[in-house]
């Protein structure tokens, strides 16, 4: 087996400032994939595809992506390139929707939630997890290191400290002010594609077209102190099965949840359906049978193993950042509902 690639995050810094001018065009690639029909075939042989491939949720994703580009260019593992590549997010304590610079729950309490899957489908996770700087590295060490997929709130923080993973205070006045401002109301509504809102997810496919996919979250801004989203759930917020792609979710966890979103795409990809419209059926599926939860956003994204790929989301405005060895860029996803 190959000795994970550990990049530092200057290196990724470096590997920014001179591929960015090179590759990205944010925003000009409009929709990746037109609506193509699909039929149902029994077993498809999707053949893996030549190159390498990273995509991933929301503007964050161009970041996480030039890491996890950076570990795929070099020979890397699929999985390396995901636990990576979302990590980069996990660090920045700006980011308000992931990592411990993220929004509390509503006892102000910061509770993060990850997971992480690999080709041959072992899957780690960790949820409600308090003062830990990367839950994606300790769900890939519960993969690796435990007979369990998933460690939750108490049980996984002691896990971890046992296992070597510091633990860190994070405290950001600006955000311990808005909890304040928001208990003065106590209102709790997410709002569509707003900043409290806004998981990384990542695929990846690596040369050898292995596939793996992580998924790492703050959760829903103001979450009842226990909630445990879509995020770190196998089959809901992501989902990998070498034979035949990866999916997975950001936007409203309970709905994602209700319908196995990144399972279900998973599962019509197998049949044979495209991507797009694998992402545009779990959508559709959700509206359909979840009356009266409209106002909330969920974004599918999902990589074939022939290197197809596609998304759709509830609502306009959900984005993500697609990279292979032509470049990355941030494509906008079709939608079901414009923004008024
Ligand atoms: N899916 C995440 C959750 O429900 C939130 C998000 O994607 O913004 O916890």
């Amino acid at each position: 087996m190959k000795a994970p690639l550990r990049r530092g995050f200057s290196f990724y810094l470096a590997h920014m400032s001179t591929d960015r001018r090179r590759f990205i065009k944010i925003g000009l690639a409009g929709s990746v994939a037109a609506l193509v029909p699909w039929r149902l075939r029994s077993s498809p042989a999707f053949k893996p595809a030549p190159g390498i491939k990273v995509l991933s949720t929301w503007d964050h994703g161009l970041v996480a992506n030039a890491m996890a580009m950076s570990v795929l260019g070099r020979g890397g593992d699929a999985l390396d390139a995901v636990e990576q590549g979302v990590a980069v997010v996990e660090s920045d304590f700006t980011n308000r929707s992931v990592g411990l610079g993220g929004r509390p729950d509503r006892d102000g309490h910061v509770t993060l939630d990850a997971c992480i899957q690999d080709h041959d489908g072992r899957a780690g996770a960790v949820a409600f997890i308090e003062h830990y700087e990367h839950p994606i590295q300790i769900a890939r060490a519960i993969m690796e290191r435990t007979p369990h997929v998933m460690l939750v709130g108490e049980g996984a923080e002691r896990w971890a400290k046992e296992n070597g993973f510091p633990r860190k205070e994070v405290e950001i006045p600006e955000v311990r002010e808005q909890w304040k401002e928001w208990l003065t109301k106590g209102e709790y509504k997410p709002v569509v594609n707003r900043e409290n809102h806004d998981t990384i997810g990542m695929v990846a496919m690596d040369e050898r077209g292995r596939l793996a996919g992580s998924c790492t979250t703050s959760g829903i801004a103001y979450k009842v102190h226990g909630r445990v989203g879509d995020s770190p759930l196998i089959g809901a917020g992501l989902f990998v099965d070498g034979d035949v792609g990866a999916a997975c979710a950001t936007g409203t966890g309970e709905l994602v949840i209700r319908v196995a979103g990144s399972h279900s795409v998973v599962e019509l990809m197998r049949q044979g359906m495209e991507p797009r419209e694998a992402c545009r059926v779990v959508v559709q599926r959700i509206l359909d049978k979840h009356p009266g939860l409209e106002e909330h956003q969920v974004g599918l994204l999902a990589l074939r193993k022939d290197g197809a790929h596609g998304a759709y989301s509830i609502y306009e405005g959900f984005s993500y950042a697609l990279s292979s060895e032509e470049g990355t860029e941030l494509v906008k996803s079709d939608f079901v509902r414009a923004l008024k």
